[in-house]
């Protein structure tokens, strides 16, 4: 009885979490990804989401995003981007360990060892669903889809490429290029950063040695305050 209402419910998280990816745009192949469910099964999901009466959704088809440069490449979308995945560690969704820090010397390696096949799980989809719906909630022009949800954290996850950092002046958990030399900062924190700059370079190089602290450059206001 007991493997009976094991089976019983795991299937039933399987379909909600099938639903959940729908309602939230996935593409059909990111579903069959995380909950295992055949492309024949999730088309007919589909057709019981529209017949019960939801807004029709559109089909996104085509590859996923797949481009890692994307998120860092403004500062409204690092700040976005560090914000979601800041939710995807509060909810459970990114894994505690990420595959470099355990092959810190091969970041190939967690790929060939089949890391990318027991990411996806339906409890780590249920989790994502939570945080993306928590990132919409709180962000007024959200920029990232739910495809970029799942591109994320499965980078994340890899730390090959971007990983988790903390910004070194407020501690904040923000999403940093592995490769980079820089030190981590928030968006907040690097606009000041860069006024301080600013500023000193406008003294050093003043014919009276003033002071000549300038206002925040136009655009970072609305950095600083999101
Ligand atoms: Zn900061």
């Amino acid at each position: 009885m007991r493997i009976y209402d094991d089976r019983y419910e795991r299937e039933r998280l399987r379909f909600q979490v099938a639903m959940h990816f729908i309602r939230l745009e996935a593409r059909t192949r990111t579903i069959r990804l995380w909950t295992g469910l055949t492309d024949d099964r999730i088309r007919k999901l589909y057709r019981s989401y529209l017949c019960d009466g939801e807004r029709p959704l559109p089909r996104h088809r085509g590859r996923s995003p797949h481009r890692v440069g994307m998120f860092l490449r403004t500062a409204r979308l690092r700040q976005q981007t560090s914000m979601l995945a800041s939710l995807c560690r509060l909810s459970g969704a990114a894994p505690e360990h990420p595959a470099a820090s355990e092959h810190p010397t091969a970041p190939g390696h967690a790929a060939a060892a089949g890391f990318t096949l027991t990411l996806p799980s339906l409890m780590r989809g249920a989790q994502l669903c939570q945080a993306y719906e928590v990132y919409r909630a709180l962000t007024p022009e959200p920029m990232l889809g739910f495809e970029h949800a799942v591109f994320l954290l499965t980078t994340l996850a890899h730390a090959n490429e971007l990983v988790y950092g903390v910004c070194r002046d407020c501690r904040a958990t923000v999403v940093v290029d592995h490769w980079s030399l820089r030190p981590a900062r928030c968006t907040v924190c690097a606009a000041e950063a860069d006024v301080e700059l600013t500023g000193r370079r406008a003294t050093a190089s003043s014919p009276t040695g003033a002071s000549a602290r300038p206002s925040l450059p136009a655009g970072r206001e609305s950095v600083a305050a999101a």
